[in-house]
């Protein structure tokens, strides 16, 4: 089957898939978004993404959305697709409307989703770990949020690519570390595994949480903390933690190596429970 796109309703070849100039997605980045992973055919942790879906948009004044359309239009794109493993896009904007700041009235928003392959990791990083640098956090004050308005990200991640890295990790103004350009981030110092609590600064990853409970599962010391750039510095062991990412060892943080220089026990302990979950 080829890679499929789904806008308002209508199932079409993504390279088909058109959306109005006036979707204020487009024009204001008014639109929110949720990106499923799926393993060996079956879309992983599908009520969790439509949970925070359905947050973002709460948070955002959205009109009401009937969420489990969007579920059912979801599922019935994936099952049309049949890609194995896939990452499913959905996005729901606040709708089509004359360019205007305010909130439109009673009009509905628009859906869009594609299903796209993912392809596998060569080099294979998860194993060889990736270098990464550190970069002003100066993203706007909900990151909790799961919002288009990526400039910020995106910047973030070119500076790392241009730079020779894989990634960047966004450290506040203050010098606390907060995640990466599109994954949450844990450090593994003085045999505790630290992660920034959930704040509007951050977002509340569905694989943080994940590794969370599985550190609890397997009784691995956890700690939900505020942590600066000098203890990451000085971190044993750093990883990245996300939907496409799962648990990605970082192995040089500017130019410096994290711990030995290798991706350690700790982070490979946990992507392979991560991936037995997956898979089960
Ligand atoms: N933080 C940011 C900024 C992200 O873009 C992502 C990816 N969605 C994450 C964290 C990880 O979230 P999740 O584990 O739900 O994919």
């Amino acid at each position: 089957m080829p890679e499929l796109a789904y806008v308002n309703g209508r199932i079409v070849p993504i390279e088909d898939a058109v959306v109005p100039v006036e979707d204020r997605g487009y024009q204001f980045g008014d639109a929110v978004y949720e990106v499923i992973a799926s393993y060996g055919g079956k879309m992983f942790c599908f009520e969790e993404h439509f949970t925070r879906l359905d947050r973002s948009m709460k948070e955002l004044f959205f009109p009401i959305v009937h969420i489990d359309q969007i579920k059912r239009a979801a599922i019935e794109l994936f099952t049309k697709a049949d890609i194995e493993r896939a990452a499913v896009y959905i996005q729901i904007s606040r709708g089509v409307s004359p360019r205007n700041h305010s909130f439109p009235g009673d009009i509905p928003v628009q859906v869009v989703m594609t299903v796209r392959k993912i392809a596998g990791k060569n080099p294979p990083i998860q194993e060889l770990g990736i270098s990464a640098i550190t970069v002003e956090d100066f993203r706007w004050g909900r990151c909790d949020i799961k919002t288009v308005q990526l400039l910020p990200n995106v910047l973030a991640k070119q500076k790392a690519l241009d730079a020779g890295c894989y990634d960047a990790i966004f450290v506040a103004k203050d010098g606390i570390v907060r995640e990466g350009s599109s994954s949450n981030l844990f450090i593994l110092s003085e045999g505790t595994l630290i992660t920034h609590p959930l704040t509007p600064d951050i977002l509340p990853g569905i694989t943080r949480s994940l590794v969370l409970d599985i550190c609890q599962e397997k009784e691995y010391p956890v700690r939900e903390r505020f942590f600066d750039k000098s203890k990451l510095y000085d971190a044993v062991e750093v990883f990245l933690t996300g939907t496409i990412t799962e648990v990605l060892p970082v192995i040089r943080i500017d130019g410096r190596p994290v711990g030995n220089g290798k991706a350690g026990p700790a982070a490979s302990a946990l992507q392979e429970s991560l991936l037995k979950r997956l898979k089960s």
